[in-house]
């Protein structure tokens, strides 16, 4: 089939190359030239494990073009994809203008029968807002369907996940045009649900919606066991066994952040207001993840005296493992919180320092954790990349000046901190200082 997909961000890319792997024409589109011409050269824009040969051997075998030209672009297609940023405004509504610059677009240059696929995370009713837009802006009278099928990929694991999804979820105005996307997807053999346009589109954010609840829940629960002396490490997993619980999403920590669940959180609860329903869980969701942060840094700046005149390393940028991405990510405020008490800032991730630079040019950054530790008088570990999981305490006690550890997601075993001199500060602890979790803990 012919594709064309509008966006080549985390979703745009990764959609696009996926479907010509899968042996489709695909053509990604962008309206930033810079993003292009580099894919085009093969340099990828973001870092996501798998792109780059996936791309390039695409590219080789001439099913995977990249443009700046929308119009061409839709005149050779068949589907069309949308797939760019819905970002939010201050009032946590979504703004949906890139949607309704790429539908403009697509209503100008559409010269025969498209079928539009809505892929970016958008409020519901916003297929019934293409719709409009693409029937007031086209310039002939020809036939479109508009079809919901929003996306789950997680950054870090994006091919794996749109190469072998939980679900797949397609809302369609009626069954012939499900059946066209159906179609695109079926060598994927994975779990399909057909439903109506309004209810795809509600499925995306009440996914996200729950996943940031379960994390805010297991962050308030952190928060009682620190005071109630119990250690949230073992109550969380001892709930997620449970399996109609389950462990994913289930951690505490320093809250979470990335480029969805801040925004589609917010979003849903501003349409749930103007839908007449406050929706007071998903609002104390957020309000918990509002307020992790803060009583992790509160932490920090007791445990220091101060955050003035110190020096912290500061190990983690991205919002997550595996990702190059820094939307909404707690080093963002923790690196702020730092700098505005008067501490000095040296940083270090796997691969999103470039990105940090961009916000905070004015910190150190170093080339490994252990450069960055050097005469520090605190680490604050804040996500919980694999190479920080086993790192050797020894080591990073030897080349720091100070003795604490501030761990934004419980990676380490405090007894054993305590052991390498350390004084640790996790979250939702409360005994894990005297060991008595740790040593019951069988895994
Ligand atoms: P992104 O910001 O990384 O990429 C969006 C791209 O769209 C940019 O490259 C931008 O230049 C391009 N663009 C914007 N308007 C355009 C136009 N009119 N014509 C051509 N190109 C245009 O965004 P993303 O992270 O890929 O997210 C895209 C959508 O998918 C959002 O709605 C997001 O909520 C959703 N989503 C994201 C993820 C994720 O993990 N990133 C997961 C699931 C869903």
């Amino acid at each position: 089939m012919n594709i064309c997909v509008i966006g080549t961000g985390y979703v745009g890319l990764i959609t696009g190359v996926v479907f010509s792997d899968l042996g489709n024409e695909v053509v990604c589109v962008d309206k930033n030239e810079e993003k292009i011409a580099c894919l085009r050269a093969g340099i990828m824009p973001i870092y996501e494990p798998g792109l780059e040969e996936m791309v390039g051997r695409n590219q080789d075998e001439g099913r995977l073009t990249f443009t700046t030209d929308l119009a061409q672009a839709v005149k050779k297609s068949d589907v069309v994809f949308i797939a760019v940023g819905t970002p939010p405004k201050d009032n946590g509504e979504t703004d949906l203008s890139q949607v309704e610059a790429a539908a403009r677009g697509i209503a100008g240059a559409m010269d025969r029968y498209k079928v539009i696929v809505n892929k970016s995370t958008v409020p519901v009713g916003t297929g019934d807002f293409v719709r409009e837009i693409i029937e007031t802006n086209r310039r002939r009278n020809v036939e479109f369907d508009v079809v919901s099928n929003p996306e789950f990929l997680r950054e870090g694991s994006a091919i794996q996940d749109t190469l072998v999804p939980d679900r797949i979820v397609i809302g369609a105005p009626n069954q012939v045009v499900a059946m066209r996307i159906l179609e695109l997807y079926a060598p994927l053999e994975r779990p399909m649900i057909i439903t109506d346009v309004a209810s795809a589109e509600m499925i995306k954010y009440a996914s996200n919606a729950f996943l940031a609840t379960k994390i805010s829940f297991a962050n308030a629960i952190a928060n009682i066991c620190e005071s109630a002396g119990a250690d949230v490490v073992q109550v969380v997993k001892g709930m997620g066994m449970d399996t109609r619980i389950g462990q994913a999403f289930l951690q505490a920590g320093i809250g979470y952040g990335g480029s969805c669940f801040p925004k589609d959180t917010r979003s849903l609860l501003h349409t749930a207001q103007k839908l007449g329903y406050p929706f007071p869980l998903l609002d104390a969701a957020i309000a918990t993840n509002d307020e992790q942060p803060k009583r992790f840094i509160a932490k920090m700046e007791d445990a220091l005296g101060g955050f003035e005149g110190k020096q912290v390393a500061v190990l983690g940028l991205a919002f997550k493992a595996n990702t190059d991405d820094i939307r909404d990510a707690k080093s963002l405020d923790v690196i702020a919180a730092l700098l505005a008490g008067g501490a000095s800032v040296v940083a270090y991730d796997p691969i999103a320092v470039e990105n940090t630079k961009k916000v905070f040019p004015q910190i150190a950054y170093a080339k490994n954790a252990f450069d960055a530790a050097h005469d520090a008088d605190a680490v604050v570990v804040v996500t919980e990349w694999n190479e920080f999981k086993q790192i050797n305490l020894d080591r990073l006690k030897e080349t720091m000046k100070g003795d604490l550890i501030f761990d934004g997601r419980n990676l380490y075993d405090p007894v054993k901190m305590k052991r390498c001199g350390f004084r640790y500060v996790c979250v939702g602890r409360g005994n894990a200082a005297n060991g008595v979790a740790a040593a019951q803990s069988v895994s």
